[in-house]
């Protein structure tokens, strides 16, 4: 086992073990008496390597779909552990993207008020975002993620072993998180990803220094503000567009490319009402385009979008709250304001630059 991270949370320390022979050592995953929720997918391409814990008495396999991340889905997860005799001192383990994250940590919040939980994130996304800072967040019909708790897990393993067989969209998808936390951290670190963007698609040590890095950044926020009601707010930068891209797509974009996405959009609009320099514009765009450049030309209804937009969780009862960057140092800060026809006409005339220069 090589380096530790320890995240200090309101539930005590718990540690971050990059640990990549996991694979080859699951004994961690199989102590004390453990539930598995595994990502259907995760436990179909590595049958093999998983087989001690595929083989345990509690397994639980989960299709990683939107759907599934609802709380009516969920019911039947309960009771099947419920019907497996789960108890306090029992332990869940979650192994698989950000949606096996969010179903477990919401179960372990709830079921028996609280059970230990431990997760094996599988992807990009997971390993150098989601894993840390404690939320879960759960659908409710249409409604993205409007359920949730604070719980962060008692141990995280990050096994790169598992980046082996993402699609190159999920790759691309942890990409764009990772982006957005070199925003947030300024220009300089920004800068420094951008420029080692190729490499880290095709350089496994780059990537891994980029996790790394990433995971630090957002250490720092999450440490004093795990709740979320102060300077961890700009971690939503990218987000109330990126949701509501996702949702008006029906999910067809991935969320760390709907979050890249979304911050070029928030970029744009901070342009269009003056607070943001166009060279800062274009200093950010060539990398933002680059990652969400497949999707580009993915129609994005504007009635849904405005729809998803107007019911994000962080609006006040009258204004849009957005996380947008402002000046000559792209300062990411949280901005109230109206959710009108010259928003809206700004938002669709991203939209249509952005498919005219994919097209030209
Ligand atoms: P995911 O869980 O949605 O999985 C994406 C796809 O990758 C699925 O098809 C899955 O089966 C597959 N997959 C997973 N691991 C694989 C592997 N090793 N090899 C091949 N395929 C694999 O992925 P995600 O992007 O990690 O999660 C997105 C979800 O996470 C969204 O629902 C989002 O809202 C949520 N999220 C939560 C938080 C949080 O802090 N709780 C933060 C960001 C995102």
């Amino acid at each position: 086992m090589s380096e530790q991270i320890v995240i200090k949370s309101h539930k005590g320390p718990y540690t971050v073990f990059f640990n990549n022979d996991l694979l080859v050592e699951p004994e961690q995953l199989l102590a004390g008496t453990p539930h598995f929720l595994i990502d259907s997918r995760v436990a179909h391409l590595y049958r093999q390597q998983l087989g001690a814990i595929l083989d345990h008495p509690h397994v639980i396999a989960i299709t990683a779909t939107e759907e599934n991340k609802s709380i009516g889905r969920i019911i039947p997860i309960i009771e099947q552990l419920v019907a497996n005799k789960i108890r306090r001192d029992h332990v869940l383990v979650a192994i698989g993207g950000g949606i096996l994250q969010d179903i477990t940590c919401f179960i372990a919040s709830t079921l028996l008020r609280g059970i230990p939980w431990k997760f094996v994130p599988t992807t990009l996304l997971a390993q150098a975002d989601s894993c840390i800072g404690s939320k879960s967040s759960i659908n409710l019909g249409p409604t993205k993620n409007i359920l949730g708790t604070f719980n962060p897990p008692n141990e995280i393993f990050i096994c790169q072993s598992f980046l082996d067989t993402l699609e190159a969209k999920e790759v691309l998808s942890g990409v764009g998180e990772i982006i957005k936390v070199h925003a947030i951290e300024g220009k300089e670190a920004f800068d420094s990803l951008a420029r080692d963007y190729d490499r880290l698609l095709h350089d496994r040590a780059t990537l891994l220094h980029y996790i790394h890095a990433a995971l630090r950044i957002k250490q720092r926020f999450i440490e004093v503000d795990e709740f979320d009601r102060g300077v961890r707010n700009i971690f939503n930068y990218g987000h109330s567009f990126g949701h509501a891209i996702e949702s008006a797509t029906d999910f067809s974009v991935p969320h760390g490319i709907a979050v890249a996405m979304g911050m070029d959009m928030a970029n744009r609009i901070s342009v269009l009402r003056g607070w943001l320099p166009e060279r800062q514009f274009e200093r950010m765009h060539g990398v933002l385009l680059k990652n969400h450049a497949l999707f580009s030309k993915t129609p994005i209804p504007m009635d849904l979008f405005m729809g998803a937009l107007m019911k994000d969780k962080k609006n006040t009862a009258t204004k849009l709250v957005l996380i947008l960057p402002h000046g000559e140092e792209t300062r990411i800060e949280r901005v109230q304001v109206d959710g009108d026809e010259l928003f809206r006409r700004q938002c669709e005339r991203f939209l249509q630059d952005l498919s005219r220069s994919v097209m030209a």
